[in-house]
């Protein structure tokens, strides 16, 4: 059994009261460890912790804060191997995706800031040689950094790097259902003697633990992912007290194939964008609008390569699909395809839980869904359902695509497939969307702008905009005589 203890001012500790919720294996269904049930007397002795530490931290040099994200990041890769275990075993992942996607991913994110940081610059203005301007990007001092189960540490590792890097002190919450990484990533921090309180790791549910984080009038500012009813009420608690909020939340993403796309790269990247990580990507593109003329052609082509995949055991090599991060969301999902049914789609794939034989017998598995006949606006068409289902809605015309596309209350991303440059460029800048991809899905390059428009969120990660929400700027005026 594992146990994962708060990490506050350097030292790992349990709730005060001792209390402990459970940690589940979504492939087993097994209680496989327990984590502290944290609340207000933790998250206070966190902020207590980074506030001491703030002082030294946050005027110590950008190459000693680098110094040191670059250590964590040379930590996290030599023990990669532990860290994917624990990513796969926690959230039902393929040990494959974790092994090469979200564990890499983590560490670049902390080289890349560690780097950023180095580079980072702000800006001076002269008017008249007497008059001078500049500006100063001062840390906000202990910042709340929350995160959601899907891409545990790669998420929560998005807002760390650069709020340390920045200069602040955190009080990180990951999420319940998948707290482990946090932990060894904690205890990384402990082999390398990384400065205490500096990054502190509070366990425990959103309500409890999280609100607390939110409400503690000296956490400055709340960088937060997860869904858009919980960003809701964070943006509203946050104002209470006037804290800097980052939201990144729910996507309800559509893929567009125009007729004129290379059908069979569009087939599947369209997979990959449906499907990967499980559907459990707020990137993933879960409406896939096709252009009438070639409607057939590219259902009979995603149909043969949804079949195609391997739904099984995480650990498994051969795995595409491993299980659904937990009961309660693999009920959630389940119960979006009978209403999908109930709406009057047809399922052409999938729709069904898969099982698994083995040690995985007990686990939330899912097949791979395509679902057609549904109208733009019905629930399954409009509501995020963050499993392996995609809708199939087929359209005629440019301006059709684009009004199916915007017709959410959603803005995340979106992909769009042609080889027409012209319609790119058009159809990229009508899309209500923080991000488009055009020919491809989920290119990431750490500088550019990370985010959603309508309830996707507000704000951007990335690069500069992410040192940027961890700073205040403040202007500073020269007259000389
Ligand atoms: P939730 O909103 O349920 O939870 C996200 C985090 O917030 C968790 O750590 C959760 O804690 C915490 N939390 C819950 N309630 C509160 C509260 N009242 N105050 C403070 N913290 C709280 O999202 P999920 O974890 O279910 O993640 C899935 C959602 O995340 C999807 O909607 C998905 O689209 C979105 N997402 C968005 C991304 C983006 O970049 N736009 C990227 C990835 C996911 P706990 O879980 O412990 O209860």
């Amino acid at each position: 059994m594992i146990r994962i203890q708060n990490y506050i001012g350097g030292r790992f500790c349990d709730a005060v009261d001792g209390s402990t919720l459970h940690l589940i294996d979504p492939a087993t269904a097994e209680i496989v460890g327990t984590f502290p049930d944290s609340a207000q007397k933790e998250v206070e002795a966190a902020i207590g912790s980074a506030e001491d530490a703030c002082a030294h931290w946050s005027a110590s040099g950008p190459e000693y804060r680098s110094a040191w994200l670059y250590k964590l990041a040379n930590a996290i890769e030599a023990s990669l191997e532990a860290f994917a275990q624990a990513e796969s075993s926690d959230s039902g992942k393929p040990l494959s995706v974790a092994r090469t996607v979200d564990i890499p991913r983590a560490v670049a994110n902390f080289r890349f800031f560690a780097g950023a940081i180095l580079h980072d610059q702000s800006e001076a203005y002269v008017d008249r040689p007497s008059v001078l301007n500049y500006t100063l990007r001062q840390p906000l001092g202990v910042v709340g950094c929350i995160s959601p189960w899907n891409l545990p540490l790669y998420l929560f590792s998005w807002k760390v790097a650069p709020a340390l890097a920045s200069g602040n002190c955190v009080v990180g919450k990951p999420s319940e259902v998948t707290p482990l990484t946090a932990f060894l990533l904690a205890k990384a921090c402990a082999d390398i003697g990384f400065p205490a309180g500096v990054l502190n790791i509070v366990h425990g549910t959103g309500p409890k633990a999280g609100a607390a984080i939110v409400a503690h009038p000296k956490v400055k500012a709340i960088s937060f992912t997860g869904g858009t009813a919980t960003g809701k009420i964070i943006a509203q608690v946050a104002s209470e007290s006037l804290k800097k909020v980052s939201l990144e939340l729910g996507g309800k993403n559509p893929t567009i194939i125009f007729e004129d796309a290379d059908l069979e790269a569009a087939a599947t990247e369209t997979i990959k964008a449906a499907f990967s990580n499980q559907g459990q990507i707020c990137l993933c593109g879960s409406r896939i609008l096709i252009q009438a003329s070639v409607y057939d052609q590219i259902k009979s082509k995603l149909i043969d390569k949804a079949r195609a995949l391997t739904v099984g055991d995480p650990q498994d090599s051969s795995t595409d699909l491993g299980a659904i991060v937990s009961k309660a969301h693999f009920d959630k999902v389940l119960h979006h395809m009978e209403i999908a049914e109930k709406e009057g789609g047809q399922i052409l794939t999938g729709g069904k839980k898969v099982s698994v034989s083995g040690r995985c017998k007990n686990g939330y598995f899912l097949a791979p869904t395509l679902i057609e006949g549904l109208p733009p606006t019905c629930s399954t068409n409009q509501d995020e359902i963050f499993g392996p289902v995609a809708t199939l809605i087929p359209f005629e015309t440019e301006k059709e695509a684009i009004e199916m596309a915007n017709g959410t209350r959603y803005g995340l991303s979106a992909s769009v497939w042609t080889k027409d440059l012209n319609r790119a460029h058009r159809v990229s800048s009508a899309l209500s969307s923080g991000i488009v991809w055009v020919n491809c899905w989920m290119h990431r390059d750490l500088r550019t702008p990370f985010g959603g428009v309508k309830e996707s969120g507000v704000g951007r990660e990335g690069g500069l905009y992410a040192l940027r929400f961890f700073t205040e700027a403040k202007n500073v005026c020269i007259k000389t005589s």
